[in-house]
């Protein structure tokens, strides 16, 4: 089986954040991709709600908004301080008009070896997110990211343990779900088992797609373009498919090497790959 690029979303990290985000908006438009999933970073000092008009004249959707701030702290206050934080990022995701906001939790708070403490921090923001999701109508997709960020990045590591997060927090609530990365849930052998629990429980909110090079030269930077790596994607996309997703699937890639393109080559070596998918 094989899907077109109406089926692909473009996450503008995997261009490098070269270029502005309105020549970044009409550059994945232009290839044909169906969808885009912009940065916080790209829209400081922006109009967010002249960049949703934008992004949708040129056809596009937003497949997910990146990302959160992370939630745990060494204080009360700066743990409050990155809810609010997210609260905004909250309201500019509704003028986006976004498939959903994109939960990376973070890790360890700086000097603590509390990783408990860190989860019920990341469970707590997630709750005092939820009524301001609610109230505007964004789903918030929480990601797990593979178990070797734990520390730094994400203490949330298995679409399982997101899942039971969701179950906790949300039941009965649709506005929170999961965010299935390949690159994070390709090695978890409860993954296809978890992709239908997600689809039952009505939970999946976005599918990612990058690819796992073997060997690994760097832990954060250098993701693979699908087909370049060891995980088997169009089965992933199938699982996905197989289990209610009609969302994008989106590309996304954190990596030096790609990095170095001119962000138009990217683009165009992309569109050649998830048409291959
Ligand atoms: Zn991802």
């Amino acid at each position: 089986m094989t899907r077109g690029l109406e089926r692909f979303s473009m996450n503008t990290a995997t261009l490098g954040y070269q270029a502005e985000i309105t020549q970044t908006v009409e550059m994945i438009a232009r290839a044909g991709f169906a969808g885009i999933a912009p940065w916080r970073r790209e829209l400081v000092g922006t109009d967010v709600r002249q960049i949703g008009r934008l992004i949708r004249d040129c056809g596009l959707s937003v497949s997910g908004y990146c990302r959160s701030t992370y939630f745990p702290a060494s204080s009360r206050a700066e743990w409050q301080s990155n809810v609010d934080d997210n609260k905004k990022a909250l309201d500019e995701a509704a003028e986006l008009q976004a498939a959903c906001f994109v939960l990376v939790v973070g890790g360890l708070p700086v000097g603590s070896r509390d990783l408990a403490n860190a989860r019920q921090q990341v469970e707590d923001g997630i709750s005092a997110l939820l009524e301001t999701a609610t109230k505007l109508n964004v789903p918030l997709a929480l990601e797990p990211l593979h178990p070797m960020y734990a520390a730094d990045r994400a203490c949330v590591n298995t679409t399982e343990q997101a899942l039971d997060i969701c179950r906790k927090l949300a039941l009965g609530n649709p506005l929170l779900g999961v965010a299935v990365d390949a690159y994070h849930t390709w090695w978890d052998p409860k993954l296809p088992e978890m992709m239908e629990r997600a689809g039952d429980e009505g939970r999946l909110l976005a599918c990612h797609v990058n690819d796992w090079l073997v060997p690994t030269r760097d832990m954060l930077m250098d993701r693979g373009m699908p087909g370049d790596g060891i995980i088997d994607l169009s089965s992933f996309c199938a699982l996905a498919e197989e289990h209610q997703y009609t969302g994008l699937f989106e590309l996304e890639i954190f990596s030096n090497e790609l990095w170095e393109l001119d962000p138009c080559e990217i683009v165009n070596q992309a569109k050649r790959t998830c048409q291959s998918l």
